[in-house]
């Protein structure tokens, strides 16, 4: 199926995003033609570039960042004459009705018969502005073609401005114009992980608090915040990546079998998990979530920064860089099951994975088995790099005797030799184009999630008592993290085994 005839229009165009994602993004829809015909693109900043001027500089973006490049250079030039580009200053309400003649003629030019979808991605403050902006320029009007808003990360900064900002924006757009989107979800290996429960018989009747000992989150990154350190000190790990990508990790972990692949059915299991999430009240927050911040190294001889000693952050900076959790999702399927979520920068390696840790066996047969956490199946999903699925169980070591040792059983993506494997933010845009919201988020799983962590702000905000822990660059985070995990047990070193 191929999407209807429209415009879409990016609100930020000349920023980084457009660059490195969202243009290439298009190029590679266009490339497998999944565009309808009657289509354009029409960028607008502040920034003053042609046409001829925006098309060169997508076309770098293009030549850098599209999946297809390397097979489809030849097709540059046929998508680049597609492009368009606008300059205004969007937060000026006067200047929406010139912007409004313009979007016309150019809708009346390529015949895309007013079917716009607009794409927020300027900085957060812009989110409620713009839509307001064209709402009282009856640019929210369906009554003559589809008018589809995308909003990017970060959806609020708390509950509070949350709340705010979907109340803002389905006061002007109906919620089913509204696109929010969480890139996590637009990635093959996210989308697999419900394939991989409800299409394997083996899985899902195992897949409960009877077999599941815990489940573990793991979102790693190598590198410090570079040149982002005056955005993330308004973030810190906890916003950035717990509230909404770990969180829906999770979520897709523990949600019901939903009874349709279809937007409602999906979302509404999401929403349940959020719904379910055990709070953490704020005179608790230590007991369950460490937060820690990476200082100075040396790597194999290479000095590593701390973060204090990034561009752009307070030297005296309380902004965490690492957060490890553990929580509970109260229902039947999950009742006394705990999850661990860690994640950080300037860890020792760049991996996303999701790791189940089955029940070992009530009775210990065999030697090598006296260490029950060498005994348990583990399944561990891995979201990047090196996509794929492993699963560990016990062998017996050849030889005499009745010895065990652990095997794995591993497939990556990358042996499915033809496949090319989309983007998320293409498979995104696809979606919105076809009208799909199934892989967007939700305005009430956006505020459930809002809600879980809101406490930990605030217990953070109002206890400086509450420490953060330093860990030097390119280490596990701090050592109180494995405190939080019951027991025998340790998280999974990726880089390890
Ligand atoms: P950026 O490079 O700073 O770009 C911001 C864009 O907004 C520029 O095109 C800028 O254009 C435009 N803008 C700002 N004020 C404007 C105004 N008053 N009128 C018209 N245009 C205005 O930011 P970015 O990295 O592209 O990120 C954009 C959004 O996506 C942010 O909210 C960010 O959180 C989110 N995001 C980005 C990434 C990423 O990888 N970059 C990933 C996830 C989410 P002019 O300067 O020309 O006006």
């Amino acid at each position: 199926r191929q999407p209807e005839k429209h415009i879409l229009v990016i609100f930020g165009a000349s920023g980084d995003l457009t660059y490195r994602k969202l243009v290439p993004s298009v190029f590679d829809l266009f490339t497998q033609k999944l565009l309808p015909e009657n289509f354009g693109i029409l960028g607008l900043g502040r920034t003053e570039l042609s046409d001829d001027q925006f098309r060169e500089k997508m076309k770098e973006g293009i030549e850098k960042f599209a999946g297809t490049i390397n097979t489809k250079q030849d097709m540059v030039e046929e998508f680049l004459s597609k492009l368009f580009y606008y300059a205004f200053n969007t937060k000026e309400e006067k200047e929406y009705p010139d912007f409004k003649k313009h979007l016309e003629s150019l809708n009346n030019k390529l015949k895309t018969e007013n079917n716009y979808i607009f794409y927020l991605a300027t900085p957060p403050s812009m989110y409620p502005l713009v839509p307001k902006f064209l709402a009282n320029n009856q640019l929210n009007d369906e009554s003559n073609g589809f008018k589809r808003l995308i909003v990017e990360k970060p959806f609020g900064y708390d509950l509070e401005s949350a709340r705010s900002l979907n109340h803002d924006l389905q006061n002007q757009f109906r919620e089913e114009q509204i696109y929010r989107i969480d890139h996590y979800l637009g990635k093959e290996t996210v989308q697999n992980l419900l394939v991989t429960r409800f299409s394997n018989g083996i899985f899902e009747p195992l897949w409960n608090r009877n077999f599941i000992d815990h489940v573990e989150i793991t979102s790693a990154e190598d590198i410090g915040v570079g040149d982002r350190g005056g955005y993330y000190e308004d973030s810190g790990a906890l916003r950035d990546m717990v509230q909404n990508h770990l969180m829906l990790l999770a979520s897709l972990v523990a949600m019901e079998p939903p009874a349709l692949i279809k937007d409602e059915s999906i979302r509404n299991e999401i929403v349940k998990v959020m719904q379910s999430l055990r709070p953490i009240p704020e005179e608790k927050v230590p007991e369950f979530v460490i937060r820690g911040q990476y200082i100075g190294s040396e790597i194999r001889g290479k000095k590593q920064k701390g973060y204090r000693e990034e561009k752009g952050v307070n030297p005296k900076s309380r902004t965490e860089t690492f957060v490890a959790m553990k929580f509970f999702i109260d229902n039947w399927r999950w009742a006394g099951v705990p999850f661990y979520i860690r994640t950080g920068k300037s860890l020792p390696t760049r991996v996303t994975e999701i790791v189940i840790h089955f029940r070992p066996t009530p009775h210990h047969l065999f030697h090598g088995d006296k260490d029950i956490m060498k005994q348990k199946n583990q399944l561990v999903i891995r979201i990047q790099p090196d996509e794929g699925i492993l699963l560990k169980f016990g062998m017996k070591l050849p030889g005499a005797g009745f010895n065990v040792q652990d095997v794995n059983m591993d497939f990556h993506y990358s042996e499915l030799n033809d496949t090319y494997l989309p983007s998320a933010y293409e498979r995104l845009l696809l979606d919105c184009m076809l009208g799909d919201a199934t892989l967007y988020s939700r305005a009430d799983a956006v505020e459930a999630a809002w809600e879980f962590v809101d406490p930990i702000l605030k217990a953070w905000k109002n206890q400086p008592c509450i420490k953060v822990h330093g860990y030097p660059a390119g280490t596990w985070g701090p050592d109180v993290s494995d405190q939080l995990i019951e027991g025998e047990q340790t998280w999974r070193y990726p880089c390890k085994n």
